[in-house]
């Protein structure tokens, strides 16, 4: 491991000033990504600036009605507040559905937002990899593939993002806030992640040196009616291979509005506005939750070993869509 230098930070200008921006320097929030991969020697920074003393640890209802959750905040915690809980139940769901709890206790909100690929040739410094290497190549494609992207991917790059906690802030319409030099900003959520196109290597809009300040949920009754739901290849400590979030309002067996979004398909959470465009003003049935299904996975494009996400999505959406209808006929 190259050698660093550390510097703990205690308010949030004099982070976005310690940092710079300086492509050497990282922030450092659980370290657990970012340690992993500078062991490894995919990550060689020169600094890490500590940010887990800063005073974005707190979670509070914001004026509209809807929550405001600061970026040092542990996804255990996270997991675990009541108003969470209660309104937002798909979020604690996704949370504890990543990691082990050890490693909850130490991940933070911004820290999972940009925690990085798990394509093995990411983390392999021996085999080219454009994410990692800009131009060397993507031997993704034709090689080991099967738990990569079937959605919005490009011969460029095939790598799906892991985060679970994304998928469900993509289905509840999250805004990222962040500090950079030019003083606060923000994000929607459907726009923090960048497309791949051929540059695999920019990932999110964030400005060079943004400190990420936390994340707000807007207002949504729906989602006191949302789920999340996780394939994994082992029951416990893996990553998805396929996962959804999802919210559903149903009024005389008609859907009022349903949100719908997909983890491990795409290098970012997918949010699949083409089935709830289907869906919304509709029956809420099976046939429909799997016409809508196929409406959105129309545009997966999959490589010879991960066409079996098809089916799986379309599975998970009549599955999880099915039971929060029946809840609502209750
Ligand atoms: C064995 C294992 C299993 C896992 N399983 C899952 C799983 O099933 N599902 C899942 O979703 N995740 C899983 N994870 C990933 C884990 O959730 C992430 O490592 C964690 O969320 C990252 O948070 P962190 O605070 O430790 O980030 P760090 O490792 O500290 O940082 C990650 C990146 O974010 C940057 N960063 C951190 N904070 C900020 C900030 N405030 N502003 C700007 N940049 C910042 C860092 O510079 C770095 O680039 C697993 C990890 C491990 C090791
Ligand atoms: S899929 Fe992306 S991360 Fe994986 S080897 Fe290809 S370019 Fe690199």
């Amino acid at each position: 491991m190259r050698d660093f230098d550390y510097q703990r930070v205690y308010d949030v200008p004099g982070a976005v000033a310690v940092l710079g921006t300086d492509p050497d320097a990282r922030y450092l929030g659980g370290g657990t990504n970012l340690v992993d991969l500078m062991k490894t020697g995919v990550e060689r920074p020169a600094l890490l600036v500590d940010v887990r003393e800063l005073p974005l640890d707190h979670i509070e209802t914001t004026a509209d009605g809807g929550l405001r959750i600061g970026a040092t905040v542990t996804n255990s915690d996270l997991a675990a507040h009541p108003d969470v809980r209660r309104r937002y139940p798909a979020l604690t769901q996704a949370v504890l559905a990543g990691a082990s709890g050890q490693l909850r206790n130490m991940a933070t909100v911004g820290g999972n937002l940009l925690q990085r690929t798990r394509c093995g040739y990411f983390t392999d410094l021996s085999k080219p990899c454009n994410k990692r290497a800009p131009g060397t190549g993507c031997p993704a494609v034709e090689g080991e593939h099967h738990n990569h992207a079937i959605l919005g991917a490009t011969e460029h790059c095939v790598a799906v993002h892991p985060s679970d906690m994304g998928v469900a802030l993509a289905a509840l319409d999250a805004v990222v806030h962040y500090e950079s030099a030019d003083g606060p900003g923000e994000s929607a959520f459907a726009d923090f992640y960048l497309p791949v196109g051929d540059t695999p290597h920019l990932e999110t809009a964030l400005p060079a040196g943004a400190l990420i300040t936390g994340i707000t949920l807007p207002p949504a009754p729906v989602a006191a009616h949302s789920r999340y739901r996780k394939v994994r290849e082992r029951a416990s400590y893996a990553f998805a291979i396929g996962s959804i979030a999802a919210a559903l309002d149903v009024e005389d067996s008609v859907v009022r509005e349903v949100r719908i979004a997909f983890g491990a398909v795409a290098s970012r959470p997918w949010r699949a506005r083409e089935a709830e465009r289907v869906l919304t003003g509709g029956p809420a049935t099976a046939e429909a939750f799997a016409a809508a299904a196929d409406a959105e996975l129309a545009a997966a494009r999959a490589l010879p070993h991960n066409g079996y996400k098809v089916t799986l999505l379309r599975n998970l959406v009549v599955a999880v869509l099915t039971e929060l209808a029946e809840e609502a006929a209750r």
